[in-house]
């Protein structure tokens, strides 16, 4: 059952008397939880299992019906009239994600269950203004195609995100202060949210990942890329910290002469360890003076380790025994219920989970809690699920949370 009392200490600073309709509110989102996590469910059944009364459920329904958040549908008949049950109403895109990456952009919508309805990419442009208008003209197409049903914009960056969109630092460009978030809002008339990519992905995580996970209150995402990123949550919500800067681990030290260089320009960051270029650097030493290395991709390399190709599968162990030991830090220090690892590098993970586990424990002192390490269920973009989350969470999240 979803618990109402959450025992956060009250910050004066930022508390709101109470409304005399915040717990009316409060019970809308725990109906409207049930309906996403549950449905099909019948009125009688979200009254039974929250002991609210049936009469304010069926209000409450009303109101989400009338706001277009659910709808109803026929269950499976045992004989008589078949029972009237209550789902998500998924008729509309309601979200547009825009999902920066230091390759690609993708900018996509989706129905209000998180399903990828239509999708549009292209390369970034180092270019700030000029991803800026590719952004811009592909947003509004799928407004116009849309008929109007989008309610927001969130957009994910592989940088520094300040937690009201206005300063954003994107090292692989040198982004500073793009007015991306405000161009975005003027152009189309959306509201726009803007978060950092991992940070995104453990929202998605949190909203849309595996089951286990939504009922994971305090666990961290490795987001592994061409940088290595982590989000953090905390007690069901992303923890951002002081100008939204915290998860900087892939910038932690691990040790010295890395394959590559990180985002920054060091070659001690765990990132330059751990991220996909460190894997890639790693095949083609191992590979050197062998025909047929000089075009091989991330997903490449995946491909040949599967396949059982000893070198890929030796570089992929070795970029594996580094997560582990950067997992390892996040663990002693933070000591999360689980750790997620995401992005493209999970369909490895037949070949990887052993090195990654392995270290962690053996790195690991003991009389430490264990934590699960898994994959990602977001698939090879968590990051788009990310950005689509942004808009999507805040329909879903308890409005007690600010
Ligand atoms: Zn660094």
């Amino acid at each position: 059952m979803l618990s109402v009392c959450q025992m956060r200490r009250i910050d004066l600073k930022k508390a709101n008397v109470a409304r005399s309709n915040t717990i009316r509110d409060i019970n809308r989102q725990i109906v409207l939880n049930y309906v996403r996590e549950r449905g099909p469910i019948s009125r009688a059944e979200i009254a039974h299992e929250t002991a609210l009364q049936r009469s304010t459920v069926s209000l409450i329904v009303e109101e989400l019906r009338v706001d277009g958040l659910i709808e109803e549908v026929s269950g499976e008949s045992t004989g008589g009239r078949p029972p009237i049950l209550l789902s998500l109403r998924t008729a509309d895109a309601v979200a547009i994600g825009v999902d920066v990456g230091t390759n690609r952009t993708i900018v996509a919508t989706s129905d209000l269950a998180g399903r990828v309805l239509q999708e549009e990419s292209f390369e970034t442009d180092p270019d700030a203004e000029e991803t800026t208008r590719q952004i811009i003209e592909r947003a509004r197409k799928l407004i116009r195609r849309n008929n109007e049903t989008i309610e927001g914009i969130g957009v994910s960056l592989p940088g520094l995100v300040h937690p009201d969109g206005s300063e954003l630092f994107v090292p692989t460009f040198n982004w500073r202060d793009l007015p991306l978030s405000k161009e975005l809002n003027e152009a189309t008339g959306l509201p726009v949210t803007m978060d950092n990519d991992a940070n995104a992905a453990a929202l998605a995580e949190l909203w849309f990942g595996r089951p286990e996970i939504r009922e994971v209150r305090d666990f961290i995402l490795v987001l592994v890329e061409d940088g290595v990123g982590t989000g953090i949550v905390f007690d069901g919500q992303v923890y951002r910290g002081e100008n939204g800067a915290a998860g900087e681990f892939g910038h932690m030290t691990i040790g010295q002469g890395a394959p590559v260089a990180c985002a920054s320009g060091s070659r001690e960051c765990w990132e330059a360890f751990a991220s996909e270029r460190s894997a890639l650097a790693r095949y083609k030493n191992l590979t050197r003076g062998l025909n047929g290395n000089a075009d091989v991709t991330f997903s490449t390399l995946i491909d040949s380790a599967l396949r059982g190709e000893g070198p890929a599968r030796q570089a992929l162990k070795a970029t594996a025994n580094y997560l582990g030991i950067g997992i390892a830090n996040l663990i002693r220090g933070l000591a999360p219920e689980a750790v997620i690892v995401g992005g493209p590098i999970v369909r490895a993970w037949p070949v990887i989970a052993d090195d990654i586990k392995t270290t962690v424990e053996t790195t690991i002192c003991r009389g430490l809690p264990s934590t699960h390490i898994m994959a990602s269920t977001l698939g090879p973009e968590p990051t788009l699920m990310g950005a689509l989350s942004l808009v999507l969470a805040s329909k879903f999240a308890s409005v007690s949370v600010t």
